[in-house]
């Protein structure tokens, strides 16, 4: 199997499973570090529409604690983007961050595309909602947002250069994606971890390199590319001390705001936040 990014056929296998199948595995390229799965045909365009992810995933009081947790987080890192724009939430779920940005008050026209049907029936109920990007009209928008998307794409790359099109001049990406490179993997060495996040929605794991390797095939320029901390360390002494996950739910009572931003420039410096922001521009 070729790496998508670089074409190199030498690669590692760093994981032989994946939390919810025995017989897909995870593999490093050996020239540029991309991490894959050596299966990606079991992602086809319905499976999302029928709501896959939530089949393979089922913790969800967890995960409405963790989708609004994001939504805070995200809103105040962002908004400053936000005023009189017009922004689709590409992959938006249950549409937290539109609807968050509308209770704001902030003027914004607000748009959602979600191929998730049961979500697309809510989500009518306030957005104008797009199955598709064919959908989507030339220059319509201003920024998009694609949080934890990139990698459940098959071909990203082509998906992005999609986008380009849609938005009006100086338009924006805003991309959040897991990083590779998440200390409890590499710092820690947590096996539990490393049996959990490893999933067979996730085709691709970047890390900065490979994340800007990605972005520099698309006709998009690059703004920036972060490291983002999006669990917190309670989240991580959890891991460490119970080898499960959903510490920053169970522990949230060690929640501190100074200490997380210590902690997240910390792990900043040595390149091993659990994310990477990247922000492109048309
Ligand atoms: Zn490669």
């Amino acid at each position: 199997m070729n790496c998508y990014l670089c074409s190199n056929s030498s690669h590692s296998k760093i994981q032989d499973r994946v939390r919810d199948r025995d017989d897909i595995s995870v593999l490093k390229c050996r020239s540029c570090g991309l991490v894959f799965l050596d299966k990606k045909d079991h992602i086809d365009e319905s499976f999302y529409e029928q709501g896959g992810m939530g089949k393979s995933f089922k913790l969800d009081n967890i995960t409405s604690a963790t989708d609004y947790s994001d939504t805070q987080k995200r809103f105040k890192l962002y908004n400053k983007f936000f005023s009189k724009k017009r922004i689709l939430d590409f992959g938006c779920g249950q549409g937290s961050l539109l609807r968050k940005i509308k209770m704001s008050g902030i003027p914004a026209e607000l748009f959602a595309l979600e191929p998730n049907k049961n979500h697309q029936k809510t989500l009518k109920k306030e957005f104008t909602v797009y199955s598709c990007i064919d959908e989507i009209p030339d220059e319509s928008l201003d920024v998009i947002t694609l949080f934890h998307v990139l990698e459940h794409i098959e071909d990203p790359v082509s998906v992005l250069n999609l986008l380009y099109p849609k938005l009006a001049k100086k338009g924006k990406l805003i991309i959040e994606v897991p990083s590779s490179n998440d200390a409890l993997l590499h710092l820690y060495g947590c096996e539990a971890f490393a049996e959990f996040t490893y999933w067979s929605c996730h085709l691709y794991l970047f890390d900065p390199e490979t994340l800007r390797a990605l972005l520099e095939k698309t006709v998009f320029k690059i703004n920036c590319i972060k490291q983002y901390q999006r669990y917190s360390l309670a989240n991580h002494l959890h891991w460490l001390a119970k080898a499960k996950p959903a510490g920053h739910i169970e522990w949230s009572f060690m929640d501190d705001e100074i200490l997380q931003a210590q902690y997240e420039k910390k792990l900043a410096e040595i390149g091993q936040c659990d994310s990477l922001v990247a922000i492109v521009e048309k």
